[in-house]
């Protein structure tokens, strides 16, 4: 039996700050979860907090969300750092894109720096010479997720957040949920934030996973300050076939987390050596001293991709009271604090600080009529 004002199904970054933000509107929630808090894809994922601009919504998604990070009283616990991100263009021809970028972002009012060739091999020896330019967004930054979400259901004391592991939901109902375990709960608003699992329940989301290897090396002495990425990453990350893009990032440690690809359609976790291999010799090819440095461990983990590569955020047309927040693809960590919040203001029937519409769930149903 709970008292819950709201029930949430998920603890990963999306659910627990859903339920954060909700507590501290004052609701009573009540967060129910397969997997411990930041279990998911939030303890795979490579936690770069970046604003992405391949698509006006996600630009606006992505900027304003960075900014509720920065003012996030869980930074420390998550040891941010404020590294930034260098996008890397590699030849003439991706000049247009670095360029199209430093435009769209400079448009938006976030900061960035282009840096020529010389200044390059000042910024980060370590990488290759040859590269045509670099574009520095020094608002950027790196979060460990999985210790947040766990900070996040602590609510600070306030005691409005309650939640249980181990409770997997089976069905939505108007007005509350059915759990494996026989448990039928009921509260005023369900929030489902279970990530891919969401279609299992909605399947009318239609969510697309989108497998992606991460390796990670042992502590070593390679300076490197930024995360850096090729500026190929966007197109790498939404389009619609297998893709891999060179995605660099340093760690407290002194070791370094090198990402990364996307096999379209997968949802196992299985490492897959060629996928591997691939990815790592990427990365080698951007920052040659790497092949000295052995690598300790890989793993695998499933973004959440949904059919038109927004995420689905805010009222469930097709069952009363219930409400979504999932399919963030590759950009969860760094959106979920802007889902949050246009949860709880859509919730309460107020206006949201940026459009909601382009990730209206709605879209979904709509979709899927048409097909
Ligand atoms: C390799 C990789 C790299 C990434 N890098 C980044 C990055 O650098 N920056 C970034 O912003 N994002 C990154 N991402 C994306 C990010 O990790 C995800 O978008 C984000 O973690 C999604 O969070 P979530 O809370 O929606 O889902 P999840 O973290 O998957 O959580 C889902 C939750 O739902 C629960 N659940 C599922 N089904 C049920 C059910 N039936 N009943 C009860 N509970 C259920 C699970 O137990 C879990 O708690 C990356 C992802 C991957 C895989």
């Amino acid at each position: 039996m709970t008292r819950a004002d709201v029930l949430v199904i998920g603890a990963g970054i999306v659910g627990a700050s859903i339920a954060s933000a909700l507590a501290a509107e004052g609701r009573q929630v009540h967060v129910l979860s397969t997997l411990a808090p930041g279990d998911g894809a939030t303890a795979a994922g490579m936690g770069h907090l970046v604003v992405l601009d391949d698509d006006p919504a996600e630009l606006d998604l992505s900027r304003w969300s960075l900014e509720l990070w920065r003012d996030s009283p869980h930074l420390a616990t998550g040891e941010y750092r404020d590294c930034g991100t260098l996008w890397l263009a590699t030849a003439d021809h991706e000049l247009a894109a670095l360029r199209d970028k430093q435009q769209r972002l400079q448009a938006a009012g976030i900061g960035c720096e282009w840096i020529d060739p010389q200044a390059l091999a000042v910024a980060e020896p370590s990488l290759r010479r040859g590269l045509v330019a670099g574009l520095r967004v020094a608002g950027d930054g790196v979060l460990y997720a999985p210790r947040v979400a766990w900070a996040l259901l602590h609510d600070e004391g306030r005691g409005r957040i309650t939640w249980e592991s181990g409770a997997t939901v089976r069905a939505l109902l108007p007005g509350g949920v059915q759990l494996d375990d026989g448990r039928r709960l009921d509260a005023g608003a369900v929030v489902l934030a279970a990530g891919l699992d969401s279609a299992r329940l909605l399947p009318e989301l239609r969510f697309l996973p989108r497998k992606g290897h991460l390796a990670i090396t042992d502590r070593c002495a390679l300076p490197l300050r930024h995360q850096v990425v090729e500026v190929g990453y966007g197109a790498s990350a939404h389009g619609g076939a297998d893709s891999l893009a060179f995605n660099l990032q340093p760690r407290p440690t002194g070791q370094l987390l090198i990402g990364s690809c996307r096999q379209v359609g997968r949802d196992d976790r299985t490492i897959d050596p060629a996928m591997l291999g691939r990815m790592v010799g990427r990365a080698v090819a951007f920052v040659p001293a790497l092949a000295d440095v052995p690598v300790l461990r890989a793993w695998t983990g499933v973004r959440p991709g949904s059919a038109d590569g927004r995420p689905c955020i805010g009222r469930w047309p097709l069952l009363r009271d219930v409400w979504i927040a999932a399919g963030h693809e590759g950009l969860g960590i760094t959106t979920a604090p802007a889902t949050a919040q246009l949860i709880v203001a859509q919730m309460a029937g107020q206006a949201t600080p940026i459009d909601a519409t382009p990730f209206d769930p709605a879209r979904m149903v709509a979709t899927e009529a048409a097909a």
